[in-house]
């Protein structure tokens, strides 16, 4: 019989957490997990499928017009977003409820509430009021959206939390920020109708992201009309009767119902009495754990974005998963984070995986870039002059890929096959000896025949 109420108790029912607690239960652990708001987390619940599931909406208004060229004659088309935000929250609700379901089958229990850390072993379930014990205890509580409080008219900004409950849809929308999110909304709201503009601060939008994808997308997104407006920044923002201005620190005035601010995430420690216990946490306010995702402290783990190592769901799944099987299955286990295929669900998509441009310059002497640029087929009857961009980075020493990058349609789906091939070390030879599927676009991969540049560290 264990000394404690639990063998594990999980604060944090979102997708690493999730698995940790199934896992673990499924290898004969007691196990319970607490959930302050809704079980499934930002991914299923406020981020990744609600997110993608407005993203299929706004893509038909390009489908509409691109269908002309195809012999279509297509009526009037009105957007209800009334309608999509109610069946968007309906298949939320229904996956909330798988996942409770799929806890239940696995004997997790489920808490309710917020859960404090308030001495070792011993957490303090304030919805409840009660002490629970357990051996270990796993934080997976993810991160927050971000705010620059101190802004004037601060209070008026929506994040990634409320954007997807808006009752109205809004004529006018300014984003700020140039990273995942604010890309990704602008392209939803664009396709949508509603009239978008982006802020931000640097020079070009997707820092981190391969020079290449970063210029062709903001081409592209001008293209369908969304407005970009780079080396500025939100100076106040101000409610009247007509909705709000934005004033910018470049002396722009720009008039929105709402205003999106999509400046990054934090790691969610606040409150979780972290430091009754000596949790140390690193510059971010992330929780620092080793490779076995145990912090400085024996028997306390944390999975996923509140690690703040790479911020994606199916990593902090993999965390989740190693963790179970270090402690309940007798099977030390790490999480892997080379070549993780990404994708941003723009218009067009961006599918990455390995090194950019640039930090392959920096990590190998001589690199071949191999480069297409081309219209791809539907978009030539559609008279749509939207291009694809494939990249591929080969290390010419050794001949392996190091890095490809494509932006256009489907190139997610196409990532996650190349993450397969980057994973097992491909090289160019590989990709040659490949034969092409045709007509796709996804055969310029097994194409390019000629580097568009190399480039020699001596030459
Ligand atoms: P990102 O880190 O991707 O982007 C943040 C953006 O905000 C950057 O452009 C950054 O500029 C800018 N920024 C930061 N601070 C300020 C500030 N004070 N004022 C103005 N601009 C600022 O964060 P997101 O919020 O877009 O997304 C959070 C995380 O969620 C991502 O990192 C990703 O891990 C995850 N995510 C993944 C998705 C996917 O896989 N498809 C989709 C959505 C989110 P700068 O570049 O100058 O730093």
């Amino acid at each position: 019989m264990s000394d404690y109420d639990y063998d594990l108790f999980v604060i944090g029912a979102g997708s690493g957490g999730v698995r940790a607690a199934r896992m673990a239960a499924t290898y004969g652990a007691k196990v319970a997990i607490a959930e302050e708001y809704r079980v499934g987390g930002t991914c299923v619940i406020r981020g990744c499928v609600p997110k993608k599931l407005m993203v299929y909406a706004s893509k038909f208004a390009h489908d509409f017009e691109d269908a002309a060229g195809f012999g279509w004659k297509v009526g009037e088309s009105v957007f209800d977003w009334a309608t999509l935000i109610y069946r968007k929250d309906a298949e939320i609700d229904r996956l909330n409820g798988l996942y409770i379901k799929n806890l239940e089958r696995h004997n997790v229990e489920i808490i309710p509430s917020r859960a404090e850390i308030e001495a070792p072993h011993r957490i303090w379930l304030s919805g409840e009021e009660r002490h629970v014990t357990a051996k270990y205890i796993l934080i997976a509580t993810g991160g927050r959206p971000n705010l620059p409080v101190d802004l004037p008219g601060a209070e008026h900004l929506i994040t990634s939390n409320e954007v997807f409950h808006l009752e109205k849809q809004p004529d006018r929308v300014v984003i700020v920020g140039g990273g995942y999110i604010a890309l990704e909304f602008a392209c939803i709201f664009n396709g949508l109708g509603t009239e978008t503009t982006v802020l931000y601060r640097g020079e070009e939008i997707l820092r981190g992201f391969d020079d290449d994808i970063r210029s062709t997308l903001h081409e592209e997104m001008e293209k369908r009309g969304i407005r970009i407006l780079t080396k500025d920044n939100l100076a106040s923002l101000e409610k009247n009767e007509d909705g709000l201005t934005v004033k910018t620190i470049e002396g722009r005035t720009i008039r929105a119902d709402q205003v999106l601010a999509a400046i990054g995430r934090s790691p969610y420690t606040r409150g979780l009495g972290l430091n009754k216990v000596g949790v140390e946490l690193g510059q971010r306010g992330e929780i620092k754990v080793d490779d076995y995702n145990k912090t400085n402290i024996d028997h306390i783990f944390a999975v996923g974005d509140v690690t703040d190592r790479v911020n994606l769901t199916p990593v902090a799944i993999r965390e989740g998963a190693a963790l179970a099987e270090t402690l309940f299955n007798n099977n030390p286990s790490i999480t892997e984070y080379d070549n993780i295929a990404t994708a941003v669900f723009t218009q067009p998509e961006i599918g990455t995986i390995g090194m950019t441009e640039a930090e392959a310059t920096s990590a190998f002497d001589n690199l071949d870039i191999y480069l297409a640029k081309f219209r791809p087929m539907k978009n030539t009857l559609a008279g749509n002059d939207e291009k694809t961009l494939m990249k591929i980075i080969v290390d010419a020493d050794s001949g392996k890929v190091v890095g490809c990058h494509i932006l256009g349609p489907d190139s997610g789906e196409m990532s996650q096959l190349l993450g397969i091939a980057m994973k097992m070390g491909a090289t160019k030879a590989d990709f040659d000896r490949t034969v092409a599927v045709h007509p796709t676009a996804a055969e310029e991969l097994v194409t390019m025949k000629e580097p568009s540049r190399t480039i020699r560290k001596n030459a």
